[in-house]
């Protein structure tokens, strides 16, 4: 048995679940153990906007940019190859059971890459804010050219963002999901709409000045966006009154004035009592009876007689 922890860490009394699970490349045991996770954040001051994209994998507000990488673009490539092989055998043929077997394993893999890549990147991003904006995807993928929000990509976001949510109720930070509207078109210094086509890949502004890479601004839009959410929730709070409007308070906050962020949402976007982590396969899982508890997983071989299952 391999797995990515050490099961015999456990009290048996601690599995609380155990679901046998069948993947292309052999069967596995998930754990679903109740444990908790008791993170101290360090506190860096930093609020940060991201833009989730296909040329990078997100620009931040700073203007940092994150490249998808380039292990999992190949891995992409060939999964696309392997789709079409399979399409081109004959249906009920032998040969066209193996490419399906074959293109499974790939998917497998991928998602396995994809995972690792939004775990850390996610990790890493949680680590060094204290809050994170993004854009809604479900709303976004709505709004944006469907030709270009390739499912591929669609999957990855849709993963790295549940593990934002993930990391940041474990470190009790806030993350704010904001409405996509306008965030590549407006002017991050003035709030002036610059309409520009896709191919566009900077941001001028004739009215203030401000000249920006496409992504930057939309991340800078981002982090004010998110601000301007927490803001209107806390007026309706009624704890005090904030200006919502394109102006200059919006301002005063990404200066890091956000002392009163704190307790004013719950850390995280909830999206249910569960504190399980995002599936292992990708899919999150949200258990029914909301136990503190981390999933993990052991391959098993076939005909392994499971010692907890007994
Ligand atoms: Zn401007």
């Amino acid at each position: 048995m391999w797995g990515t922890h050490d099961l015999n860490f456990y009290q048996i009394s601690q599995i609380k679940r155990v679901r046998v699970v069948r993947r292309a490349d052999g069967y596995y045991a998930q754990f679903c153990v109740d444990i908790e996770r008791n993170i101290k954040h360090e506190y860096t001051g930093k609020i940060i906007g991201i833009d989730l994209g296909l040329e990078f994998f997100y620009t931040d507000s700073d203007g940092l940019q994150v490249e998808n990488p380039r292990r999992l673009r190949k891995s992409e490539k060939r999964l696309k190859r392997l789709h079409k092989r399979v399409s081109r055998r004959k249906k009920g043929g032998s040969n066209r059971k193996k490419a399906i077997n074959k293109m499974a394993r790939k998917h497998l893999q991928v998602s396995r890459q994809r995972k690792d890549f939004a775990v850390k990147t996610a990790s890493t991003l949680i680590q060094s804010n204290d809050l994170i904006a993004y854009e809604n995807l479900q709303v976004r993928n709505m709004v944006r050219n469907h030709k270009l929000a390739k499912s591929i990509s669609d999957a990855s976001w849709s993963m790295f963002v549940e593990w934002v949510e993930y990391f940041a109720k474990l470190h009790k930070i806030v993350t704010v999901a904001v409405p996509p509207q306008y965030t590549s078109q407006d002017c991050s210094g003035c709030g002036e709409r610059v309409q520009k086509t896709l191919s566009q890949r900077t941001h001028q502004c004739l009215k203030c000045g401000t000249n920006l890479h496409r992504y930057h601004n939309a991340a800078k839009n981002i982090l004010v966006k998110g601000l301007e959410v927490l803001g209107q929730k806390k007026s309706t709070d009624g704890q005090s009154e904030t200006s919502n409007a394109w102006g200059e308070n919006h301002l005063s906050l990404v200066e890091g004035n956000f002392g009163w962020l704190s307790g004013l949402v719950e850390p995280g976007n909830s999206r249910g009592d569960s504190w399980e982590s995002p599936a292992i396969f990708g899919t999150p899982l949200f258990a029914a009876g909301g136990c503190q508890a981390v999933l993990k997983i052991q391959k098993v071989e076939a005909g392994t007689r499971l010692p907890l299952l007994r």
